[in-house]
């Protein structure tokens, strides 16, 4: 529903961001004009928290090694979904530990290894064809397809399978598949039986280890009880966190000062953004940028959908240069 019209937020200090699809492509570097936008806003002495449920190497090479040295003090990473949250130091090096860490907190190296091993048994189970990861389009390439092609990818505080070809099948694939794959909210998707699976045997070993669906055709495996909720509301009760950002509590005391980029705040089919929006105010406005219907969004709170001509990380950036204009108006 595109009923907003949504102007830039002059007074906004401190910026909640998700990373793919919204500041850049899947498994892609955010383009060089993001970066631009990007560093004006670090240069003005905003803030960017940019939480994913990528590897903090992921966020590094995509998007903070782009980054002019001197701006990077002012951006914190919140990784594997908010398992670990990590900053930058005065020469815009990544710091030598993170300001906290679930992974080392939660699990014991005997855990570490048995949840790799309920991986390994899944991969088995199921038939999935394990690919690393790789932009979309050379996926599809390679794979032409095929529903049990996944990409896997070990995080160290997350794991992630993308079951690119598999998240929306035609109703006659499962049966190919040999495979029981429920109708799950009008779709058949093979995430749903892997992940009850993955539920059975991550209980089975005792592990402190959560399967959700996630992005688009993502499965998530992260530490229990660990989402970007945490991760958000960590940083924002820190003054510590805060002030090695160069902002302060009293800074971000009202709801206009605060702001939540992201591209999935819709709660069917596994929205993860909404997380970072249940951490604050429910006054504090998120944007989507991806085209979601805002009955799904959570009640209450105040997310918009993007109502620029772009999309994704394309619309993020159309809003951000409607900056330093009268703000965006629509026709
Ligand atoms: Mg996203």
């Amino acid at each position: 529903m595109l009923s907003r019209n949504i102007k830039w937020n002059e007074k906004v200090k401190f910026i909640i961001s998700d990373v793919d699809e919204t500041i850049a492509d899947l498994y892609v570097e955010a383009s060089p004009e993001m970066i631009t936008e990007l560093e004006k806003l670090l240069a003005e002495g905003k803030v960017l928290f940019l939480i994913s449920g990528q590897s903090i190497k992921s966020i590094k090479w995509r998007i903070v090694e782009y980054i002019r040295k001197d701006l990077r003090k002012r951006i914190i990473v919140g990784h594997c979904s908010g398992a670990e949250v990590w900053g930058f130091d005065e020469q815009g090096e990544l710091r030598d530990a993170p300001f906290y860490s679930f992974y080392e907190t939660e699990l014991s190296e005997e855990q570490k290894k048995s949840w790799r091993g309920v991986i390994h048994e899944l991969v088995e189970e199921f038939k999935l064809k394990i690919l690393p990861t790789m932009p979309i389009s050379e996926f599809a390439k390679k794979t032409k397809g095929d529903p049990l092609s996944v990409m896997l990818e070990d995080r160290g505080p997350q794991i992630t399978l993308e079951v690119i070809n598999g998240y929306d099948l035609s109703p006659e694939q499962p049966e190919k598949l040999e495979i029981q794959v429920p109708q799950t909210h009008g779709h058949y998707d093979l995430r749903i039986p892997i992940l009850a699976r993955a539920e059975k045997l991550l209980e089975e070993k005792g592990l402190p280890i959560t399967p959700r669906l996630a992005g688009v055709f993502a499965i998530d495996f992260a530490i229990k009880g660990v989402s970007k909720t945490t991760a958000v509301k960590y940083v924002v009760e820190h003054d510590s966190i805060l002030s090695s950002l160069g902002i302060h509590k009293s800074d971000i005391g009202n709801s206009e000062s605060m702001e939540v980029w992201g591209d999935k705040f819709s709660v069917v089919r596994g929205g993860t953004d909404r997380h970072i929006s249940e951490a604050l105010p429910k006054e504090v406005r998120s944007i989507t940028f991806r085209e979601e219907k805002s009955e799904e969004f959570l009640e209450g709170y105040n997310t918009v959908v993007w109502n620029g001509k772009e999309h994704l990380h394309n619309g993020l950036l159309e809003f951000l240069k409607t900056r330093n204009s009268k703000g965006f108006a629509t026709k």
